[in-house]
């Protein structure tokens, strides 16, 4: 194994920036014929950036297949990349090989969404959250790695005597503490976290997050948070991206976002998401977008939104909108604003 392969690349705990993406783009080909010509591409991801802090959690919105899964796998290189950049604590790790990528993944780990489908049914629970250690060669001697199961179950609010169990035996909730457990075991900075509370009753969702939340205040935690309900977005972030057709339309602060969206698709995504007192709904524009979500396959030109787009001018059709500064200090891609 290289030097490369071996050294943890060099954190320097000033920098607020744990990860900046740039332009990055995933294009998968789509093919033809007994020859497999490539007809063309499908762009899930074209184009998009963004950073994040250290500390925050930045959510990843929009409807599905807007890309935001492939965007955060791509980020993490689990996904070829197509075009980009992608940086984690100052290093380029764009073109990174497998090896390379080894000590890196160790800071860099995923929550996934199905507490259910992610777990070993023949493992113990203890083998299930110790396995990266011991994949990674960090599990030192039988005493060492029992006494950091038990840390880490204890952690995350599971019993550590309970370390002997099979999944089966712990409900949905408990079953996404182990798996958040797992992810924390080789001491991350970043969790990407996908959709990780959406297979579990809406009474346990709560639990789950304020556990996610109490874990990033007292670790430092980064999360890049990718969820379809923005109930629970709302409730998390720091800073929001809304994404469409595999492009960023805007990124604010969670509050600015949910109580001013200024892309038209925002405000209709938003719009969508009933609120429970019923002044306040009365009170809200009603921003009804109609018509399908076009394919990715064969996205509009211009502005991806246009044909649903109740502002539309005659340049969207033509010219795609660049994610730009304005000035309230949000990135907004729209002609409204430039
Ligand atoms: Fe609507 Fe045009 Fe803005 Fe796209 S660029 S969101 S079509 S106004």
């Amino acid at each position: 194994m290289s030097d490369a392969a071996t050294e943890m690349p060099h954190a320097d705990p000033a920098d607020e920036t744990l990860m900046q993406v740039d332009d990055l783009k995933v294009h998968f080909p789509v093919t033809e014929g007994l020859l497999n010509r490539q007809v063309g591409s499908i762009k899930a991801v074209d184009g998009v950036s963004f950073s994040l802090r250290r500390g925050e959690t930045f959510s990843l919105v929009g409807e599905s297949g807007c890309g935001k899964s492939t965007t955060a796998l791509a980020a993490l290189r689990m996904q070829p990349v197509t075009a980009g950049r992608i940086l984690f604590e100052g290093v380029d790790i764009t073109h990174y090989s497998q090896a390379q990528m080894r000590p890196i993944r160790r800071r860099m780990q995923m929550v996934y969404q199905d507490p259910f489908g992610s777990l070993n049914p023949r493992m113990r629970v203890r083998d299930i959250i110790g396995e990266p250690l011991v994949v990674h060669g960090l599990a030192g001697d039988k005493v060492k790695y029992k006494a950091r199961v038990r840390e880490l179950m204890a952690l995350v609010g599971l019993l550590p005597d309970m370390a002997d169990r099979y999944p089966h035996e712990f409900s949905g909730g408990q079953r996404q503490r182990i798996g958040i457990a797992r992810s924390l075991a080789l001491d991350p900075s970043l969790l990407i976290c996908d959709e990780p509370v959406s297979a579990l009753d809406v009474s346990i969702q709560a639990q789950v997050v304020n556990l996610m939340m109490d874990l990033q205040e007292q670790l430092g935690l980064t999360y890049l948070f990718i969820a379809h309900d923005l109930s629970v977005v709302r409730h998390i972030s720091n800073r929001v991206a809304v994404m469409y057709l595999g492009r960023i339309v805007e990124i604010a602060d969670r509050d600015p976002l949910f109580d001013t969206p200024r892309h038209p698709y925002t405000e209709a995504l938003l719009a969508a998401v009933p609120v429970a007192n019923p002044v306040i709904e009365a009170s809200r524009p009603q921003q009804i977008v109609t018509g399908e979500v076009p394919s990715v396959r064969n996205p509009p030109s211009g502005c991806h939104f246009h044909p649903r787009c109740p502002k539309v001018m005659p340049e969207c059709k033509t010219e795609t909108p660049a994610l730009r500064p304005r000035d309230d200090g949000r990135l907004i891609a729209c002609h409204l604003y430039d």
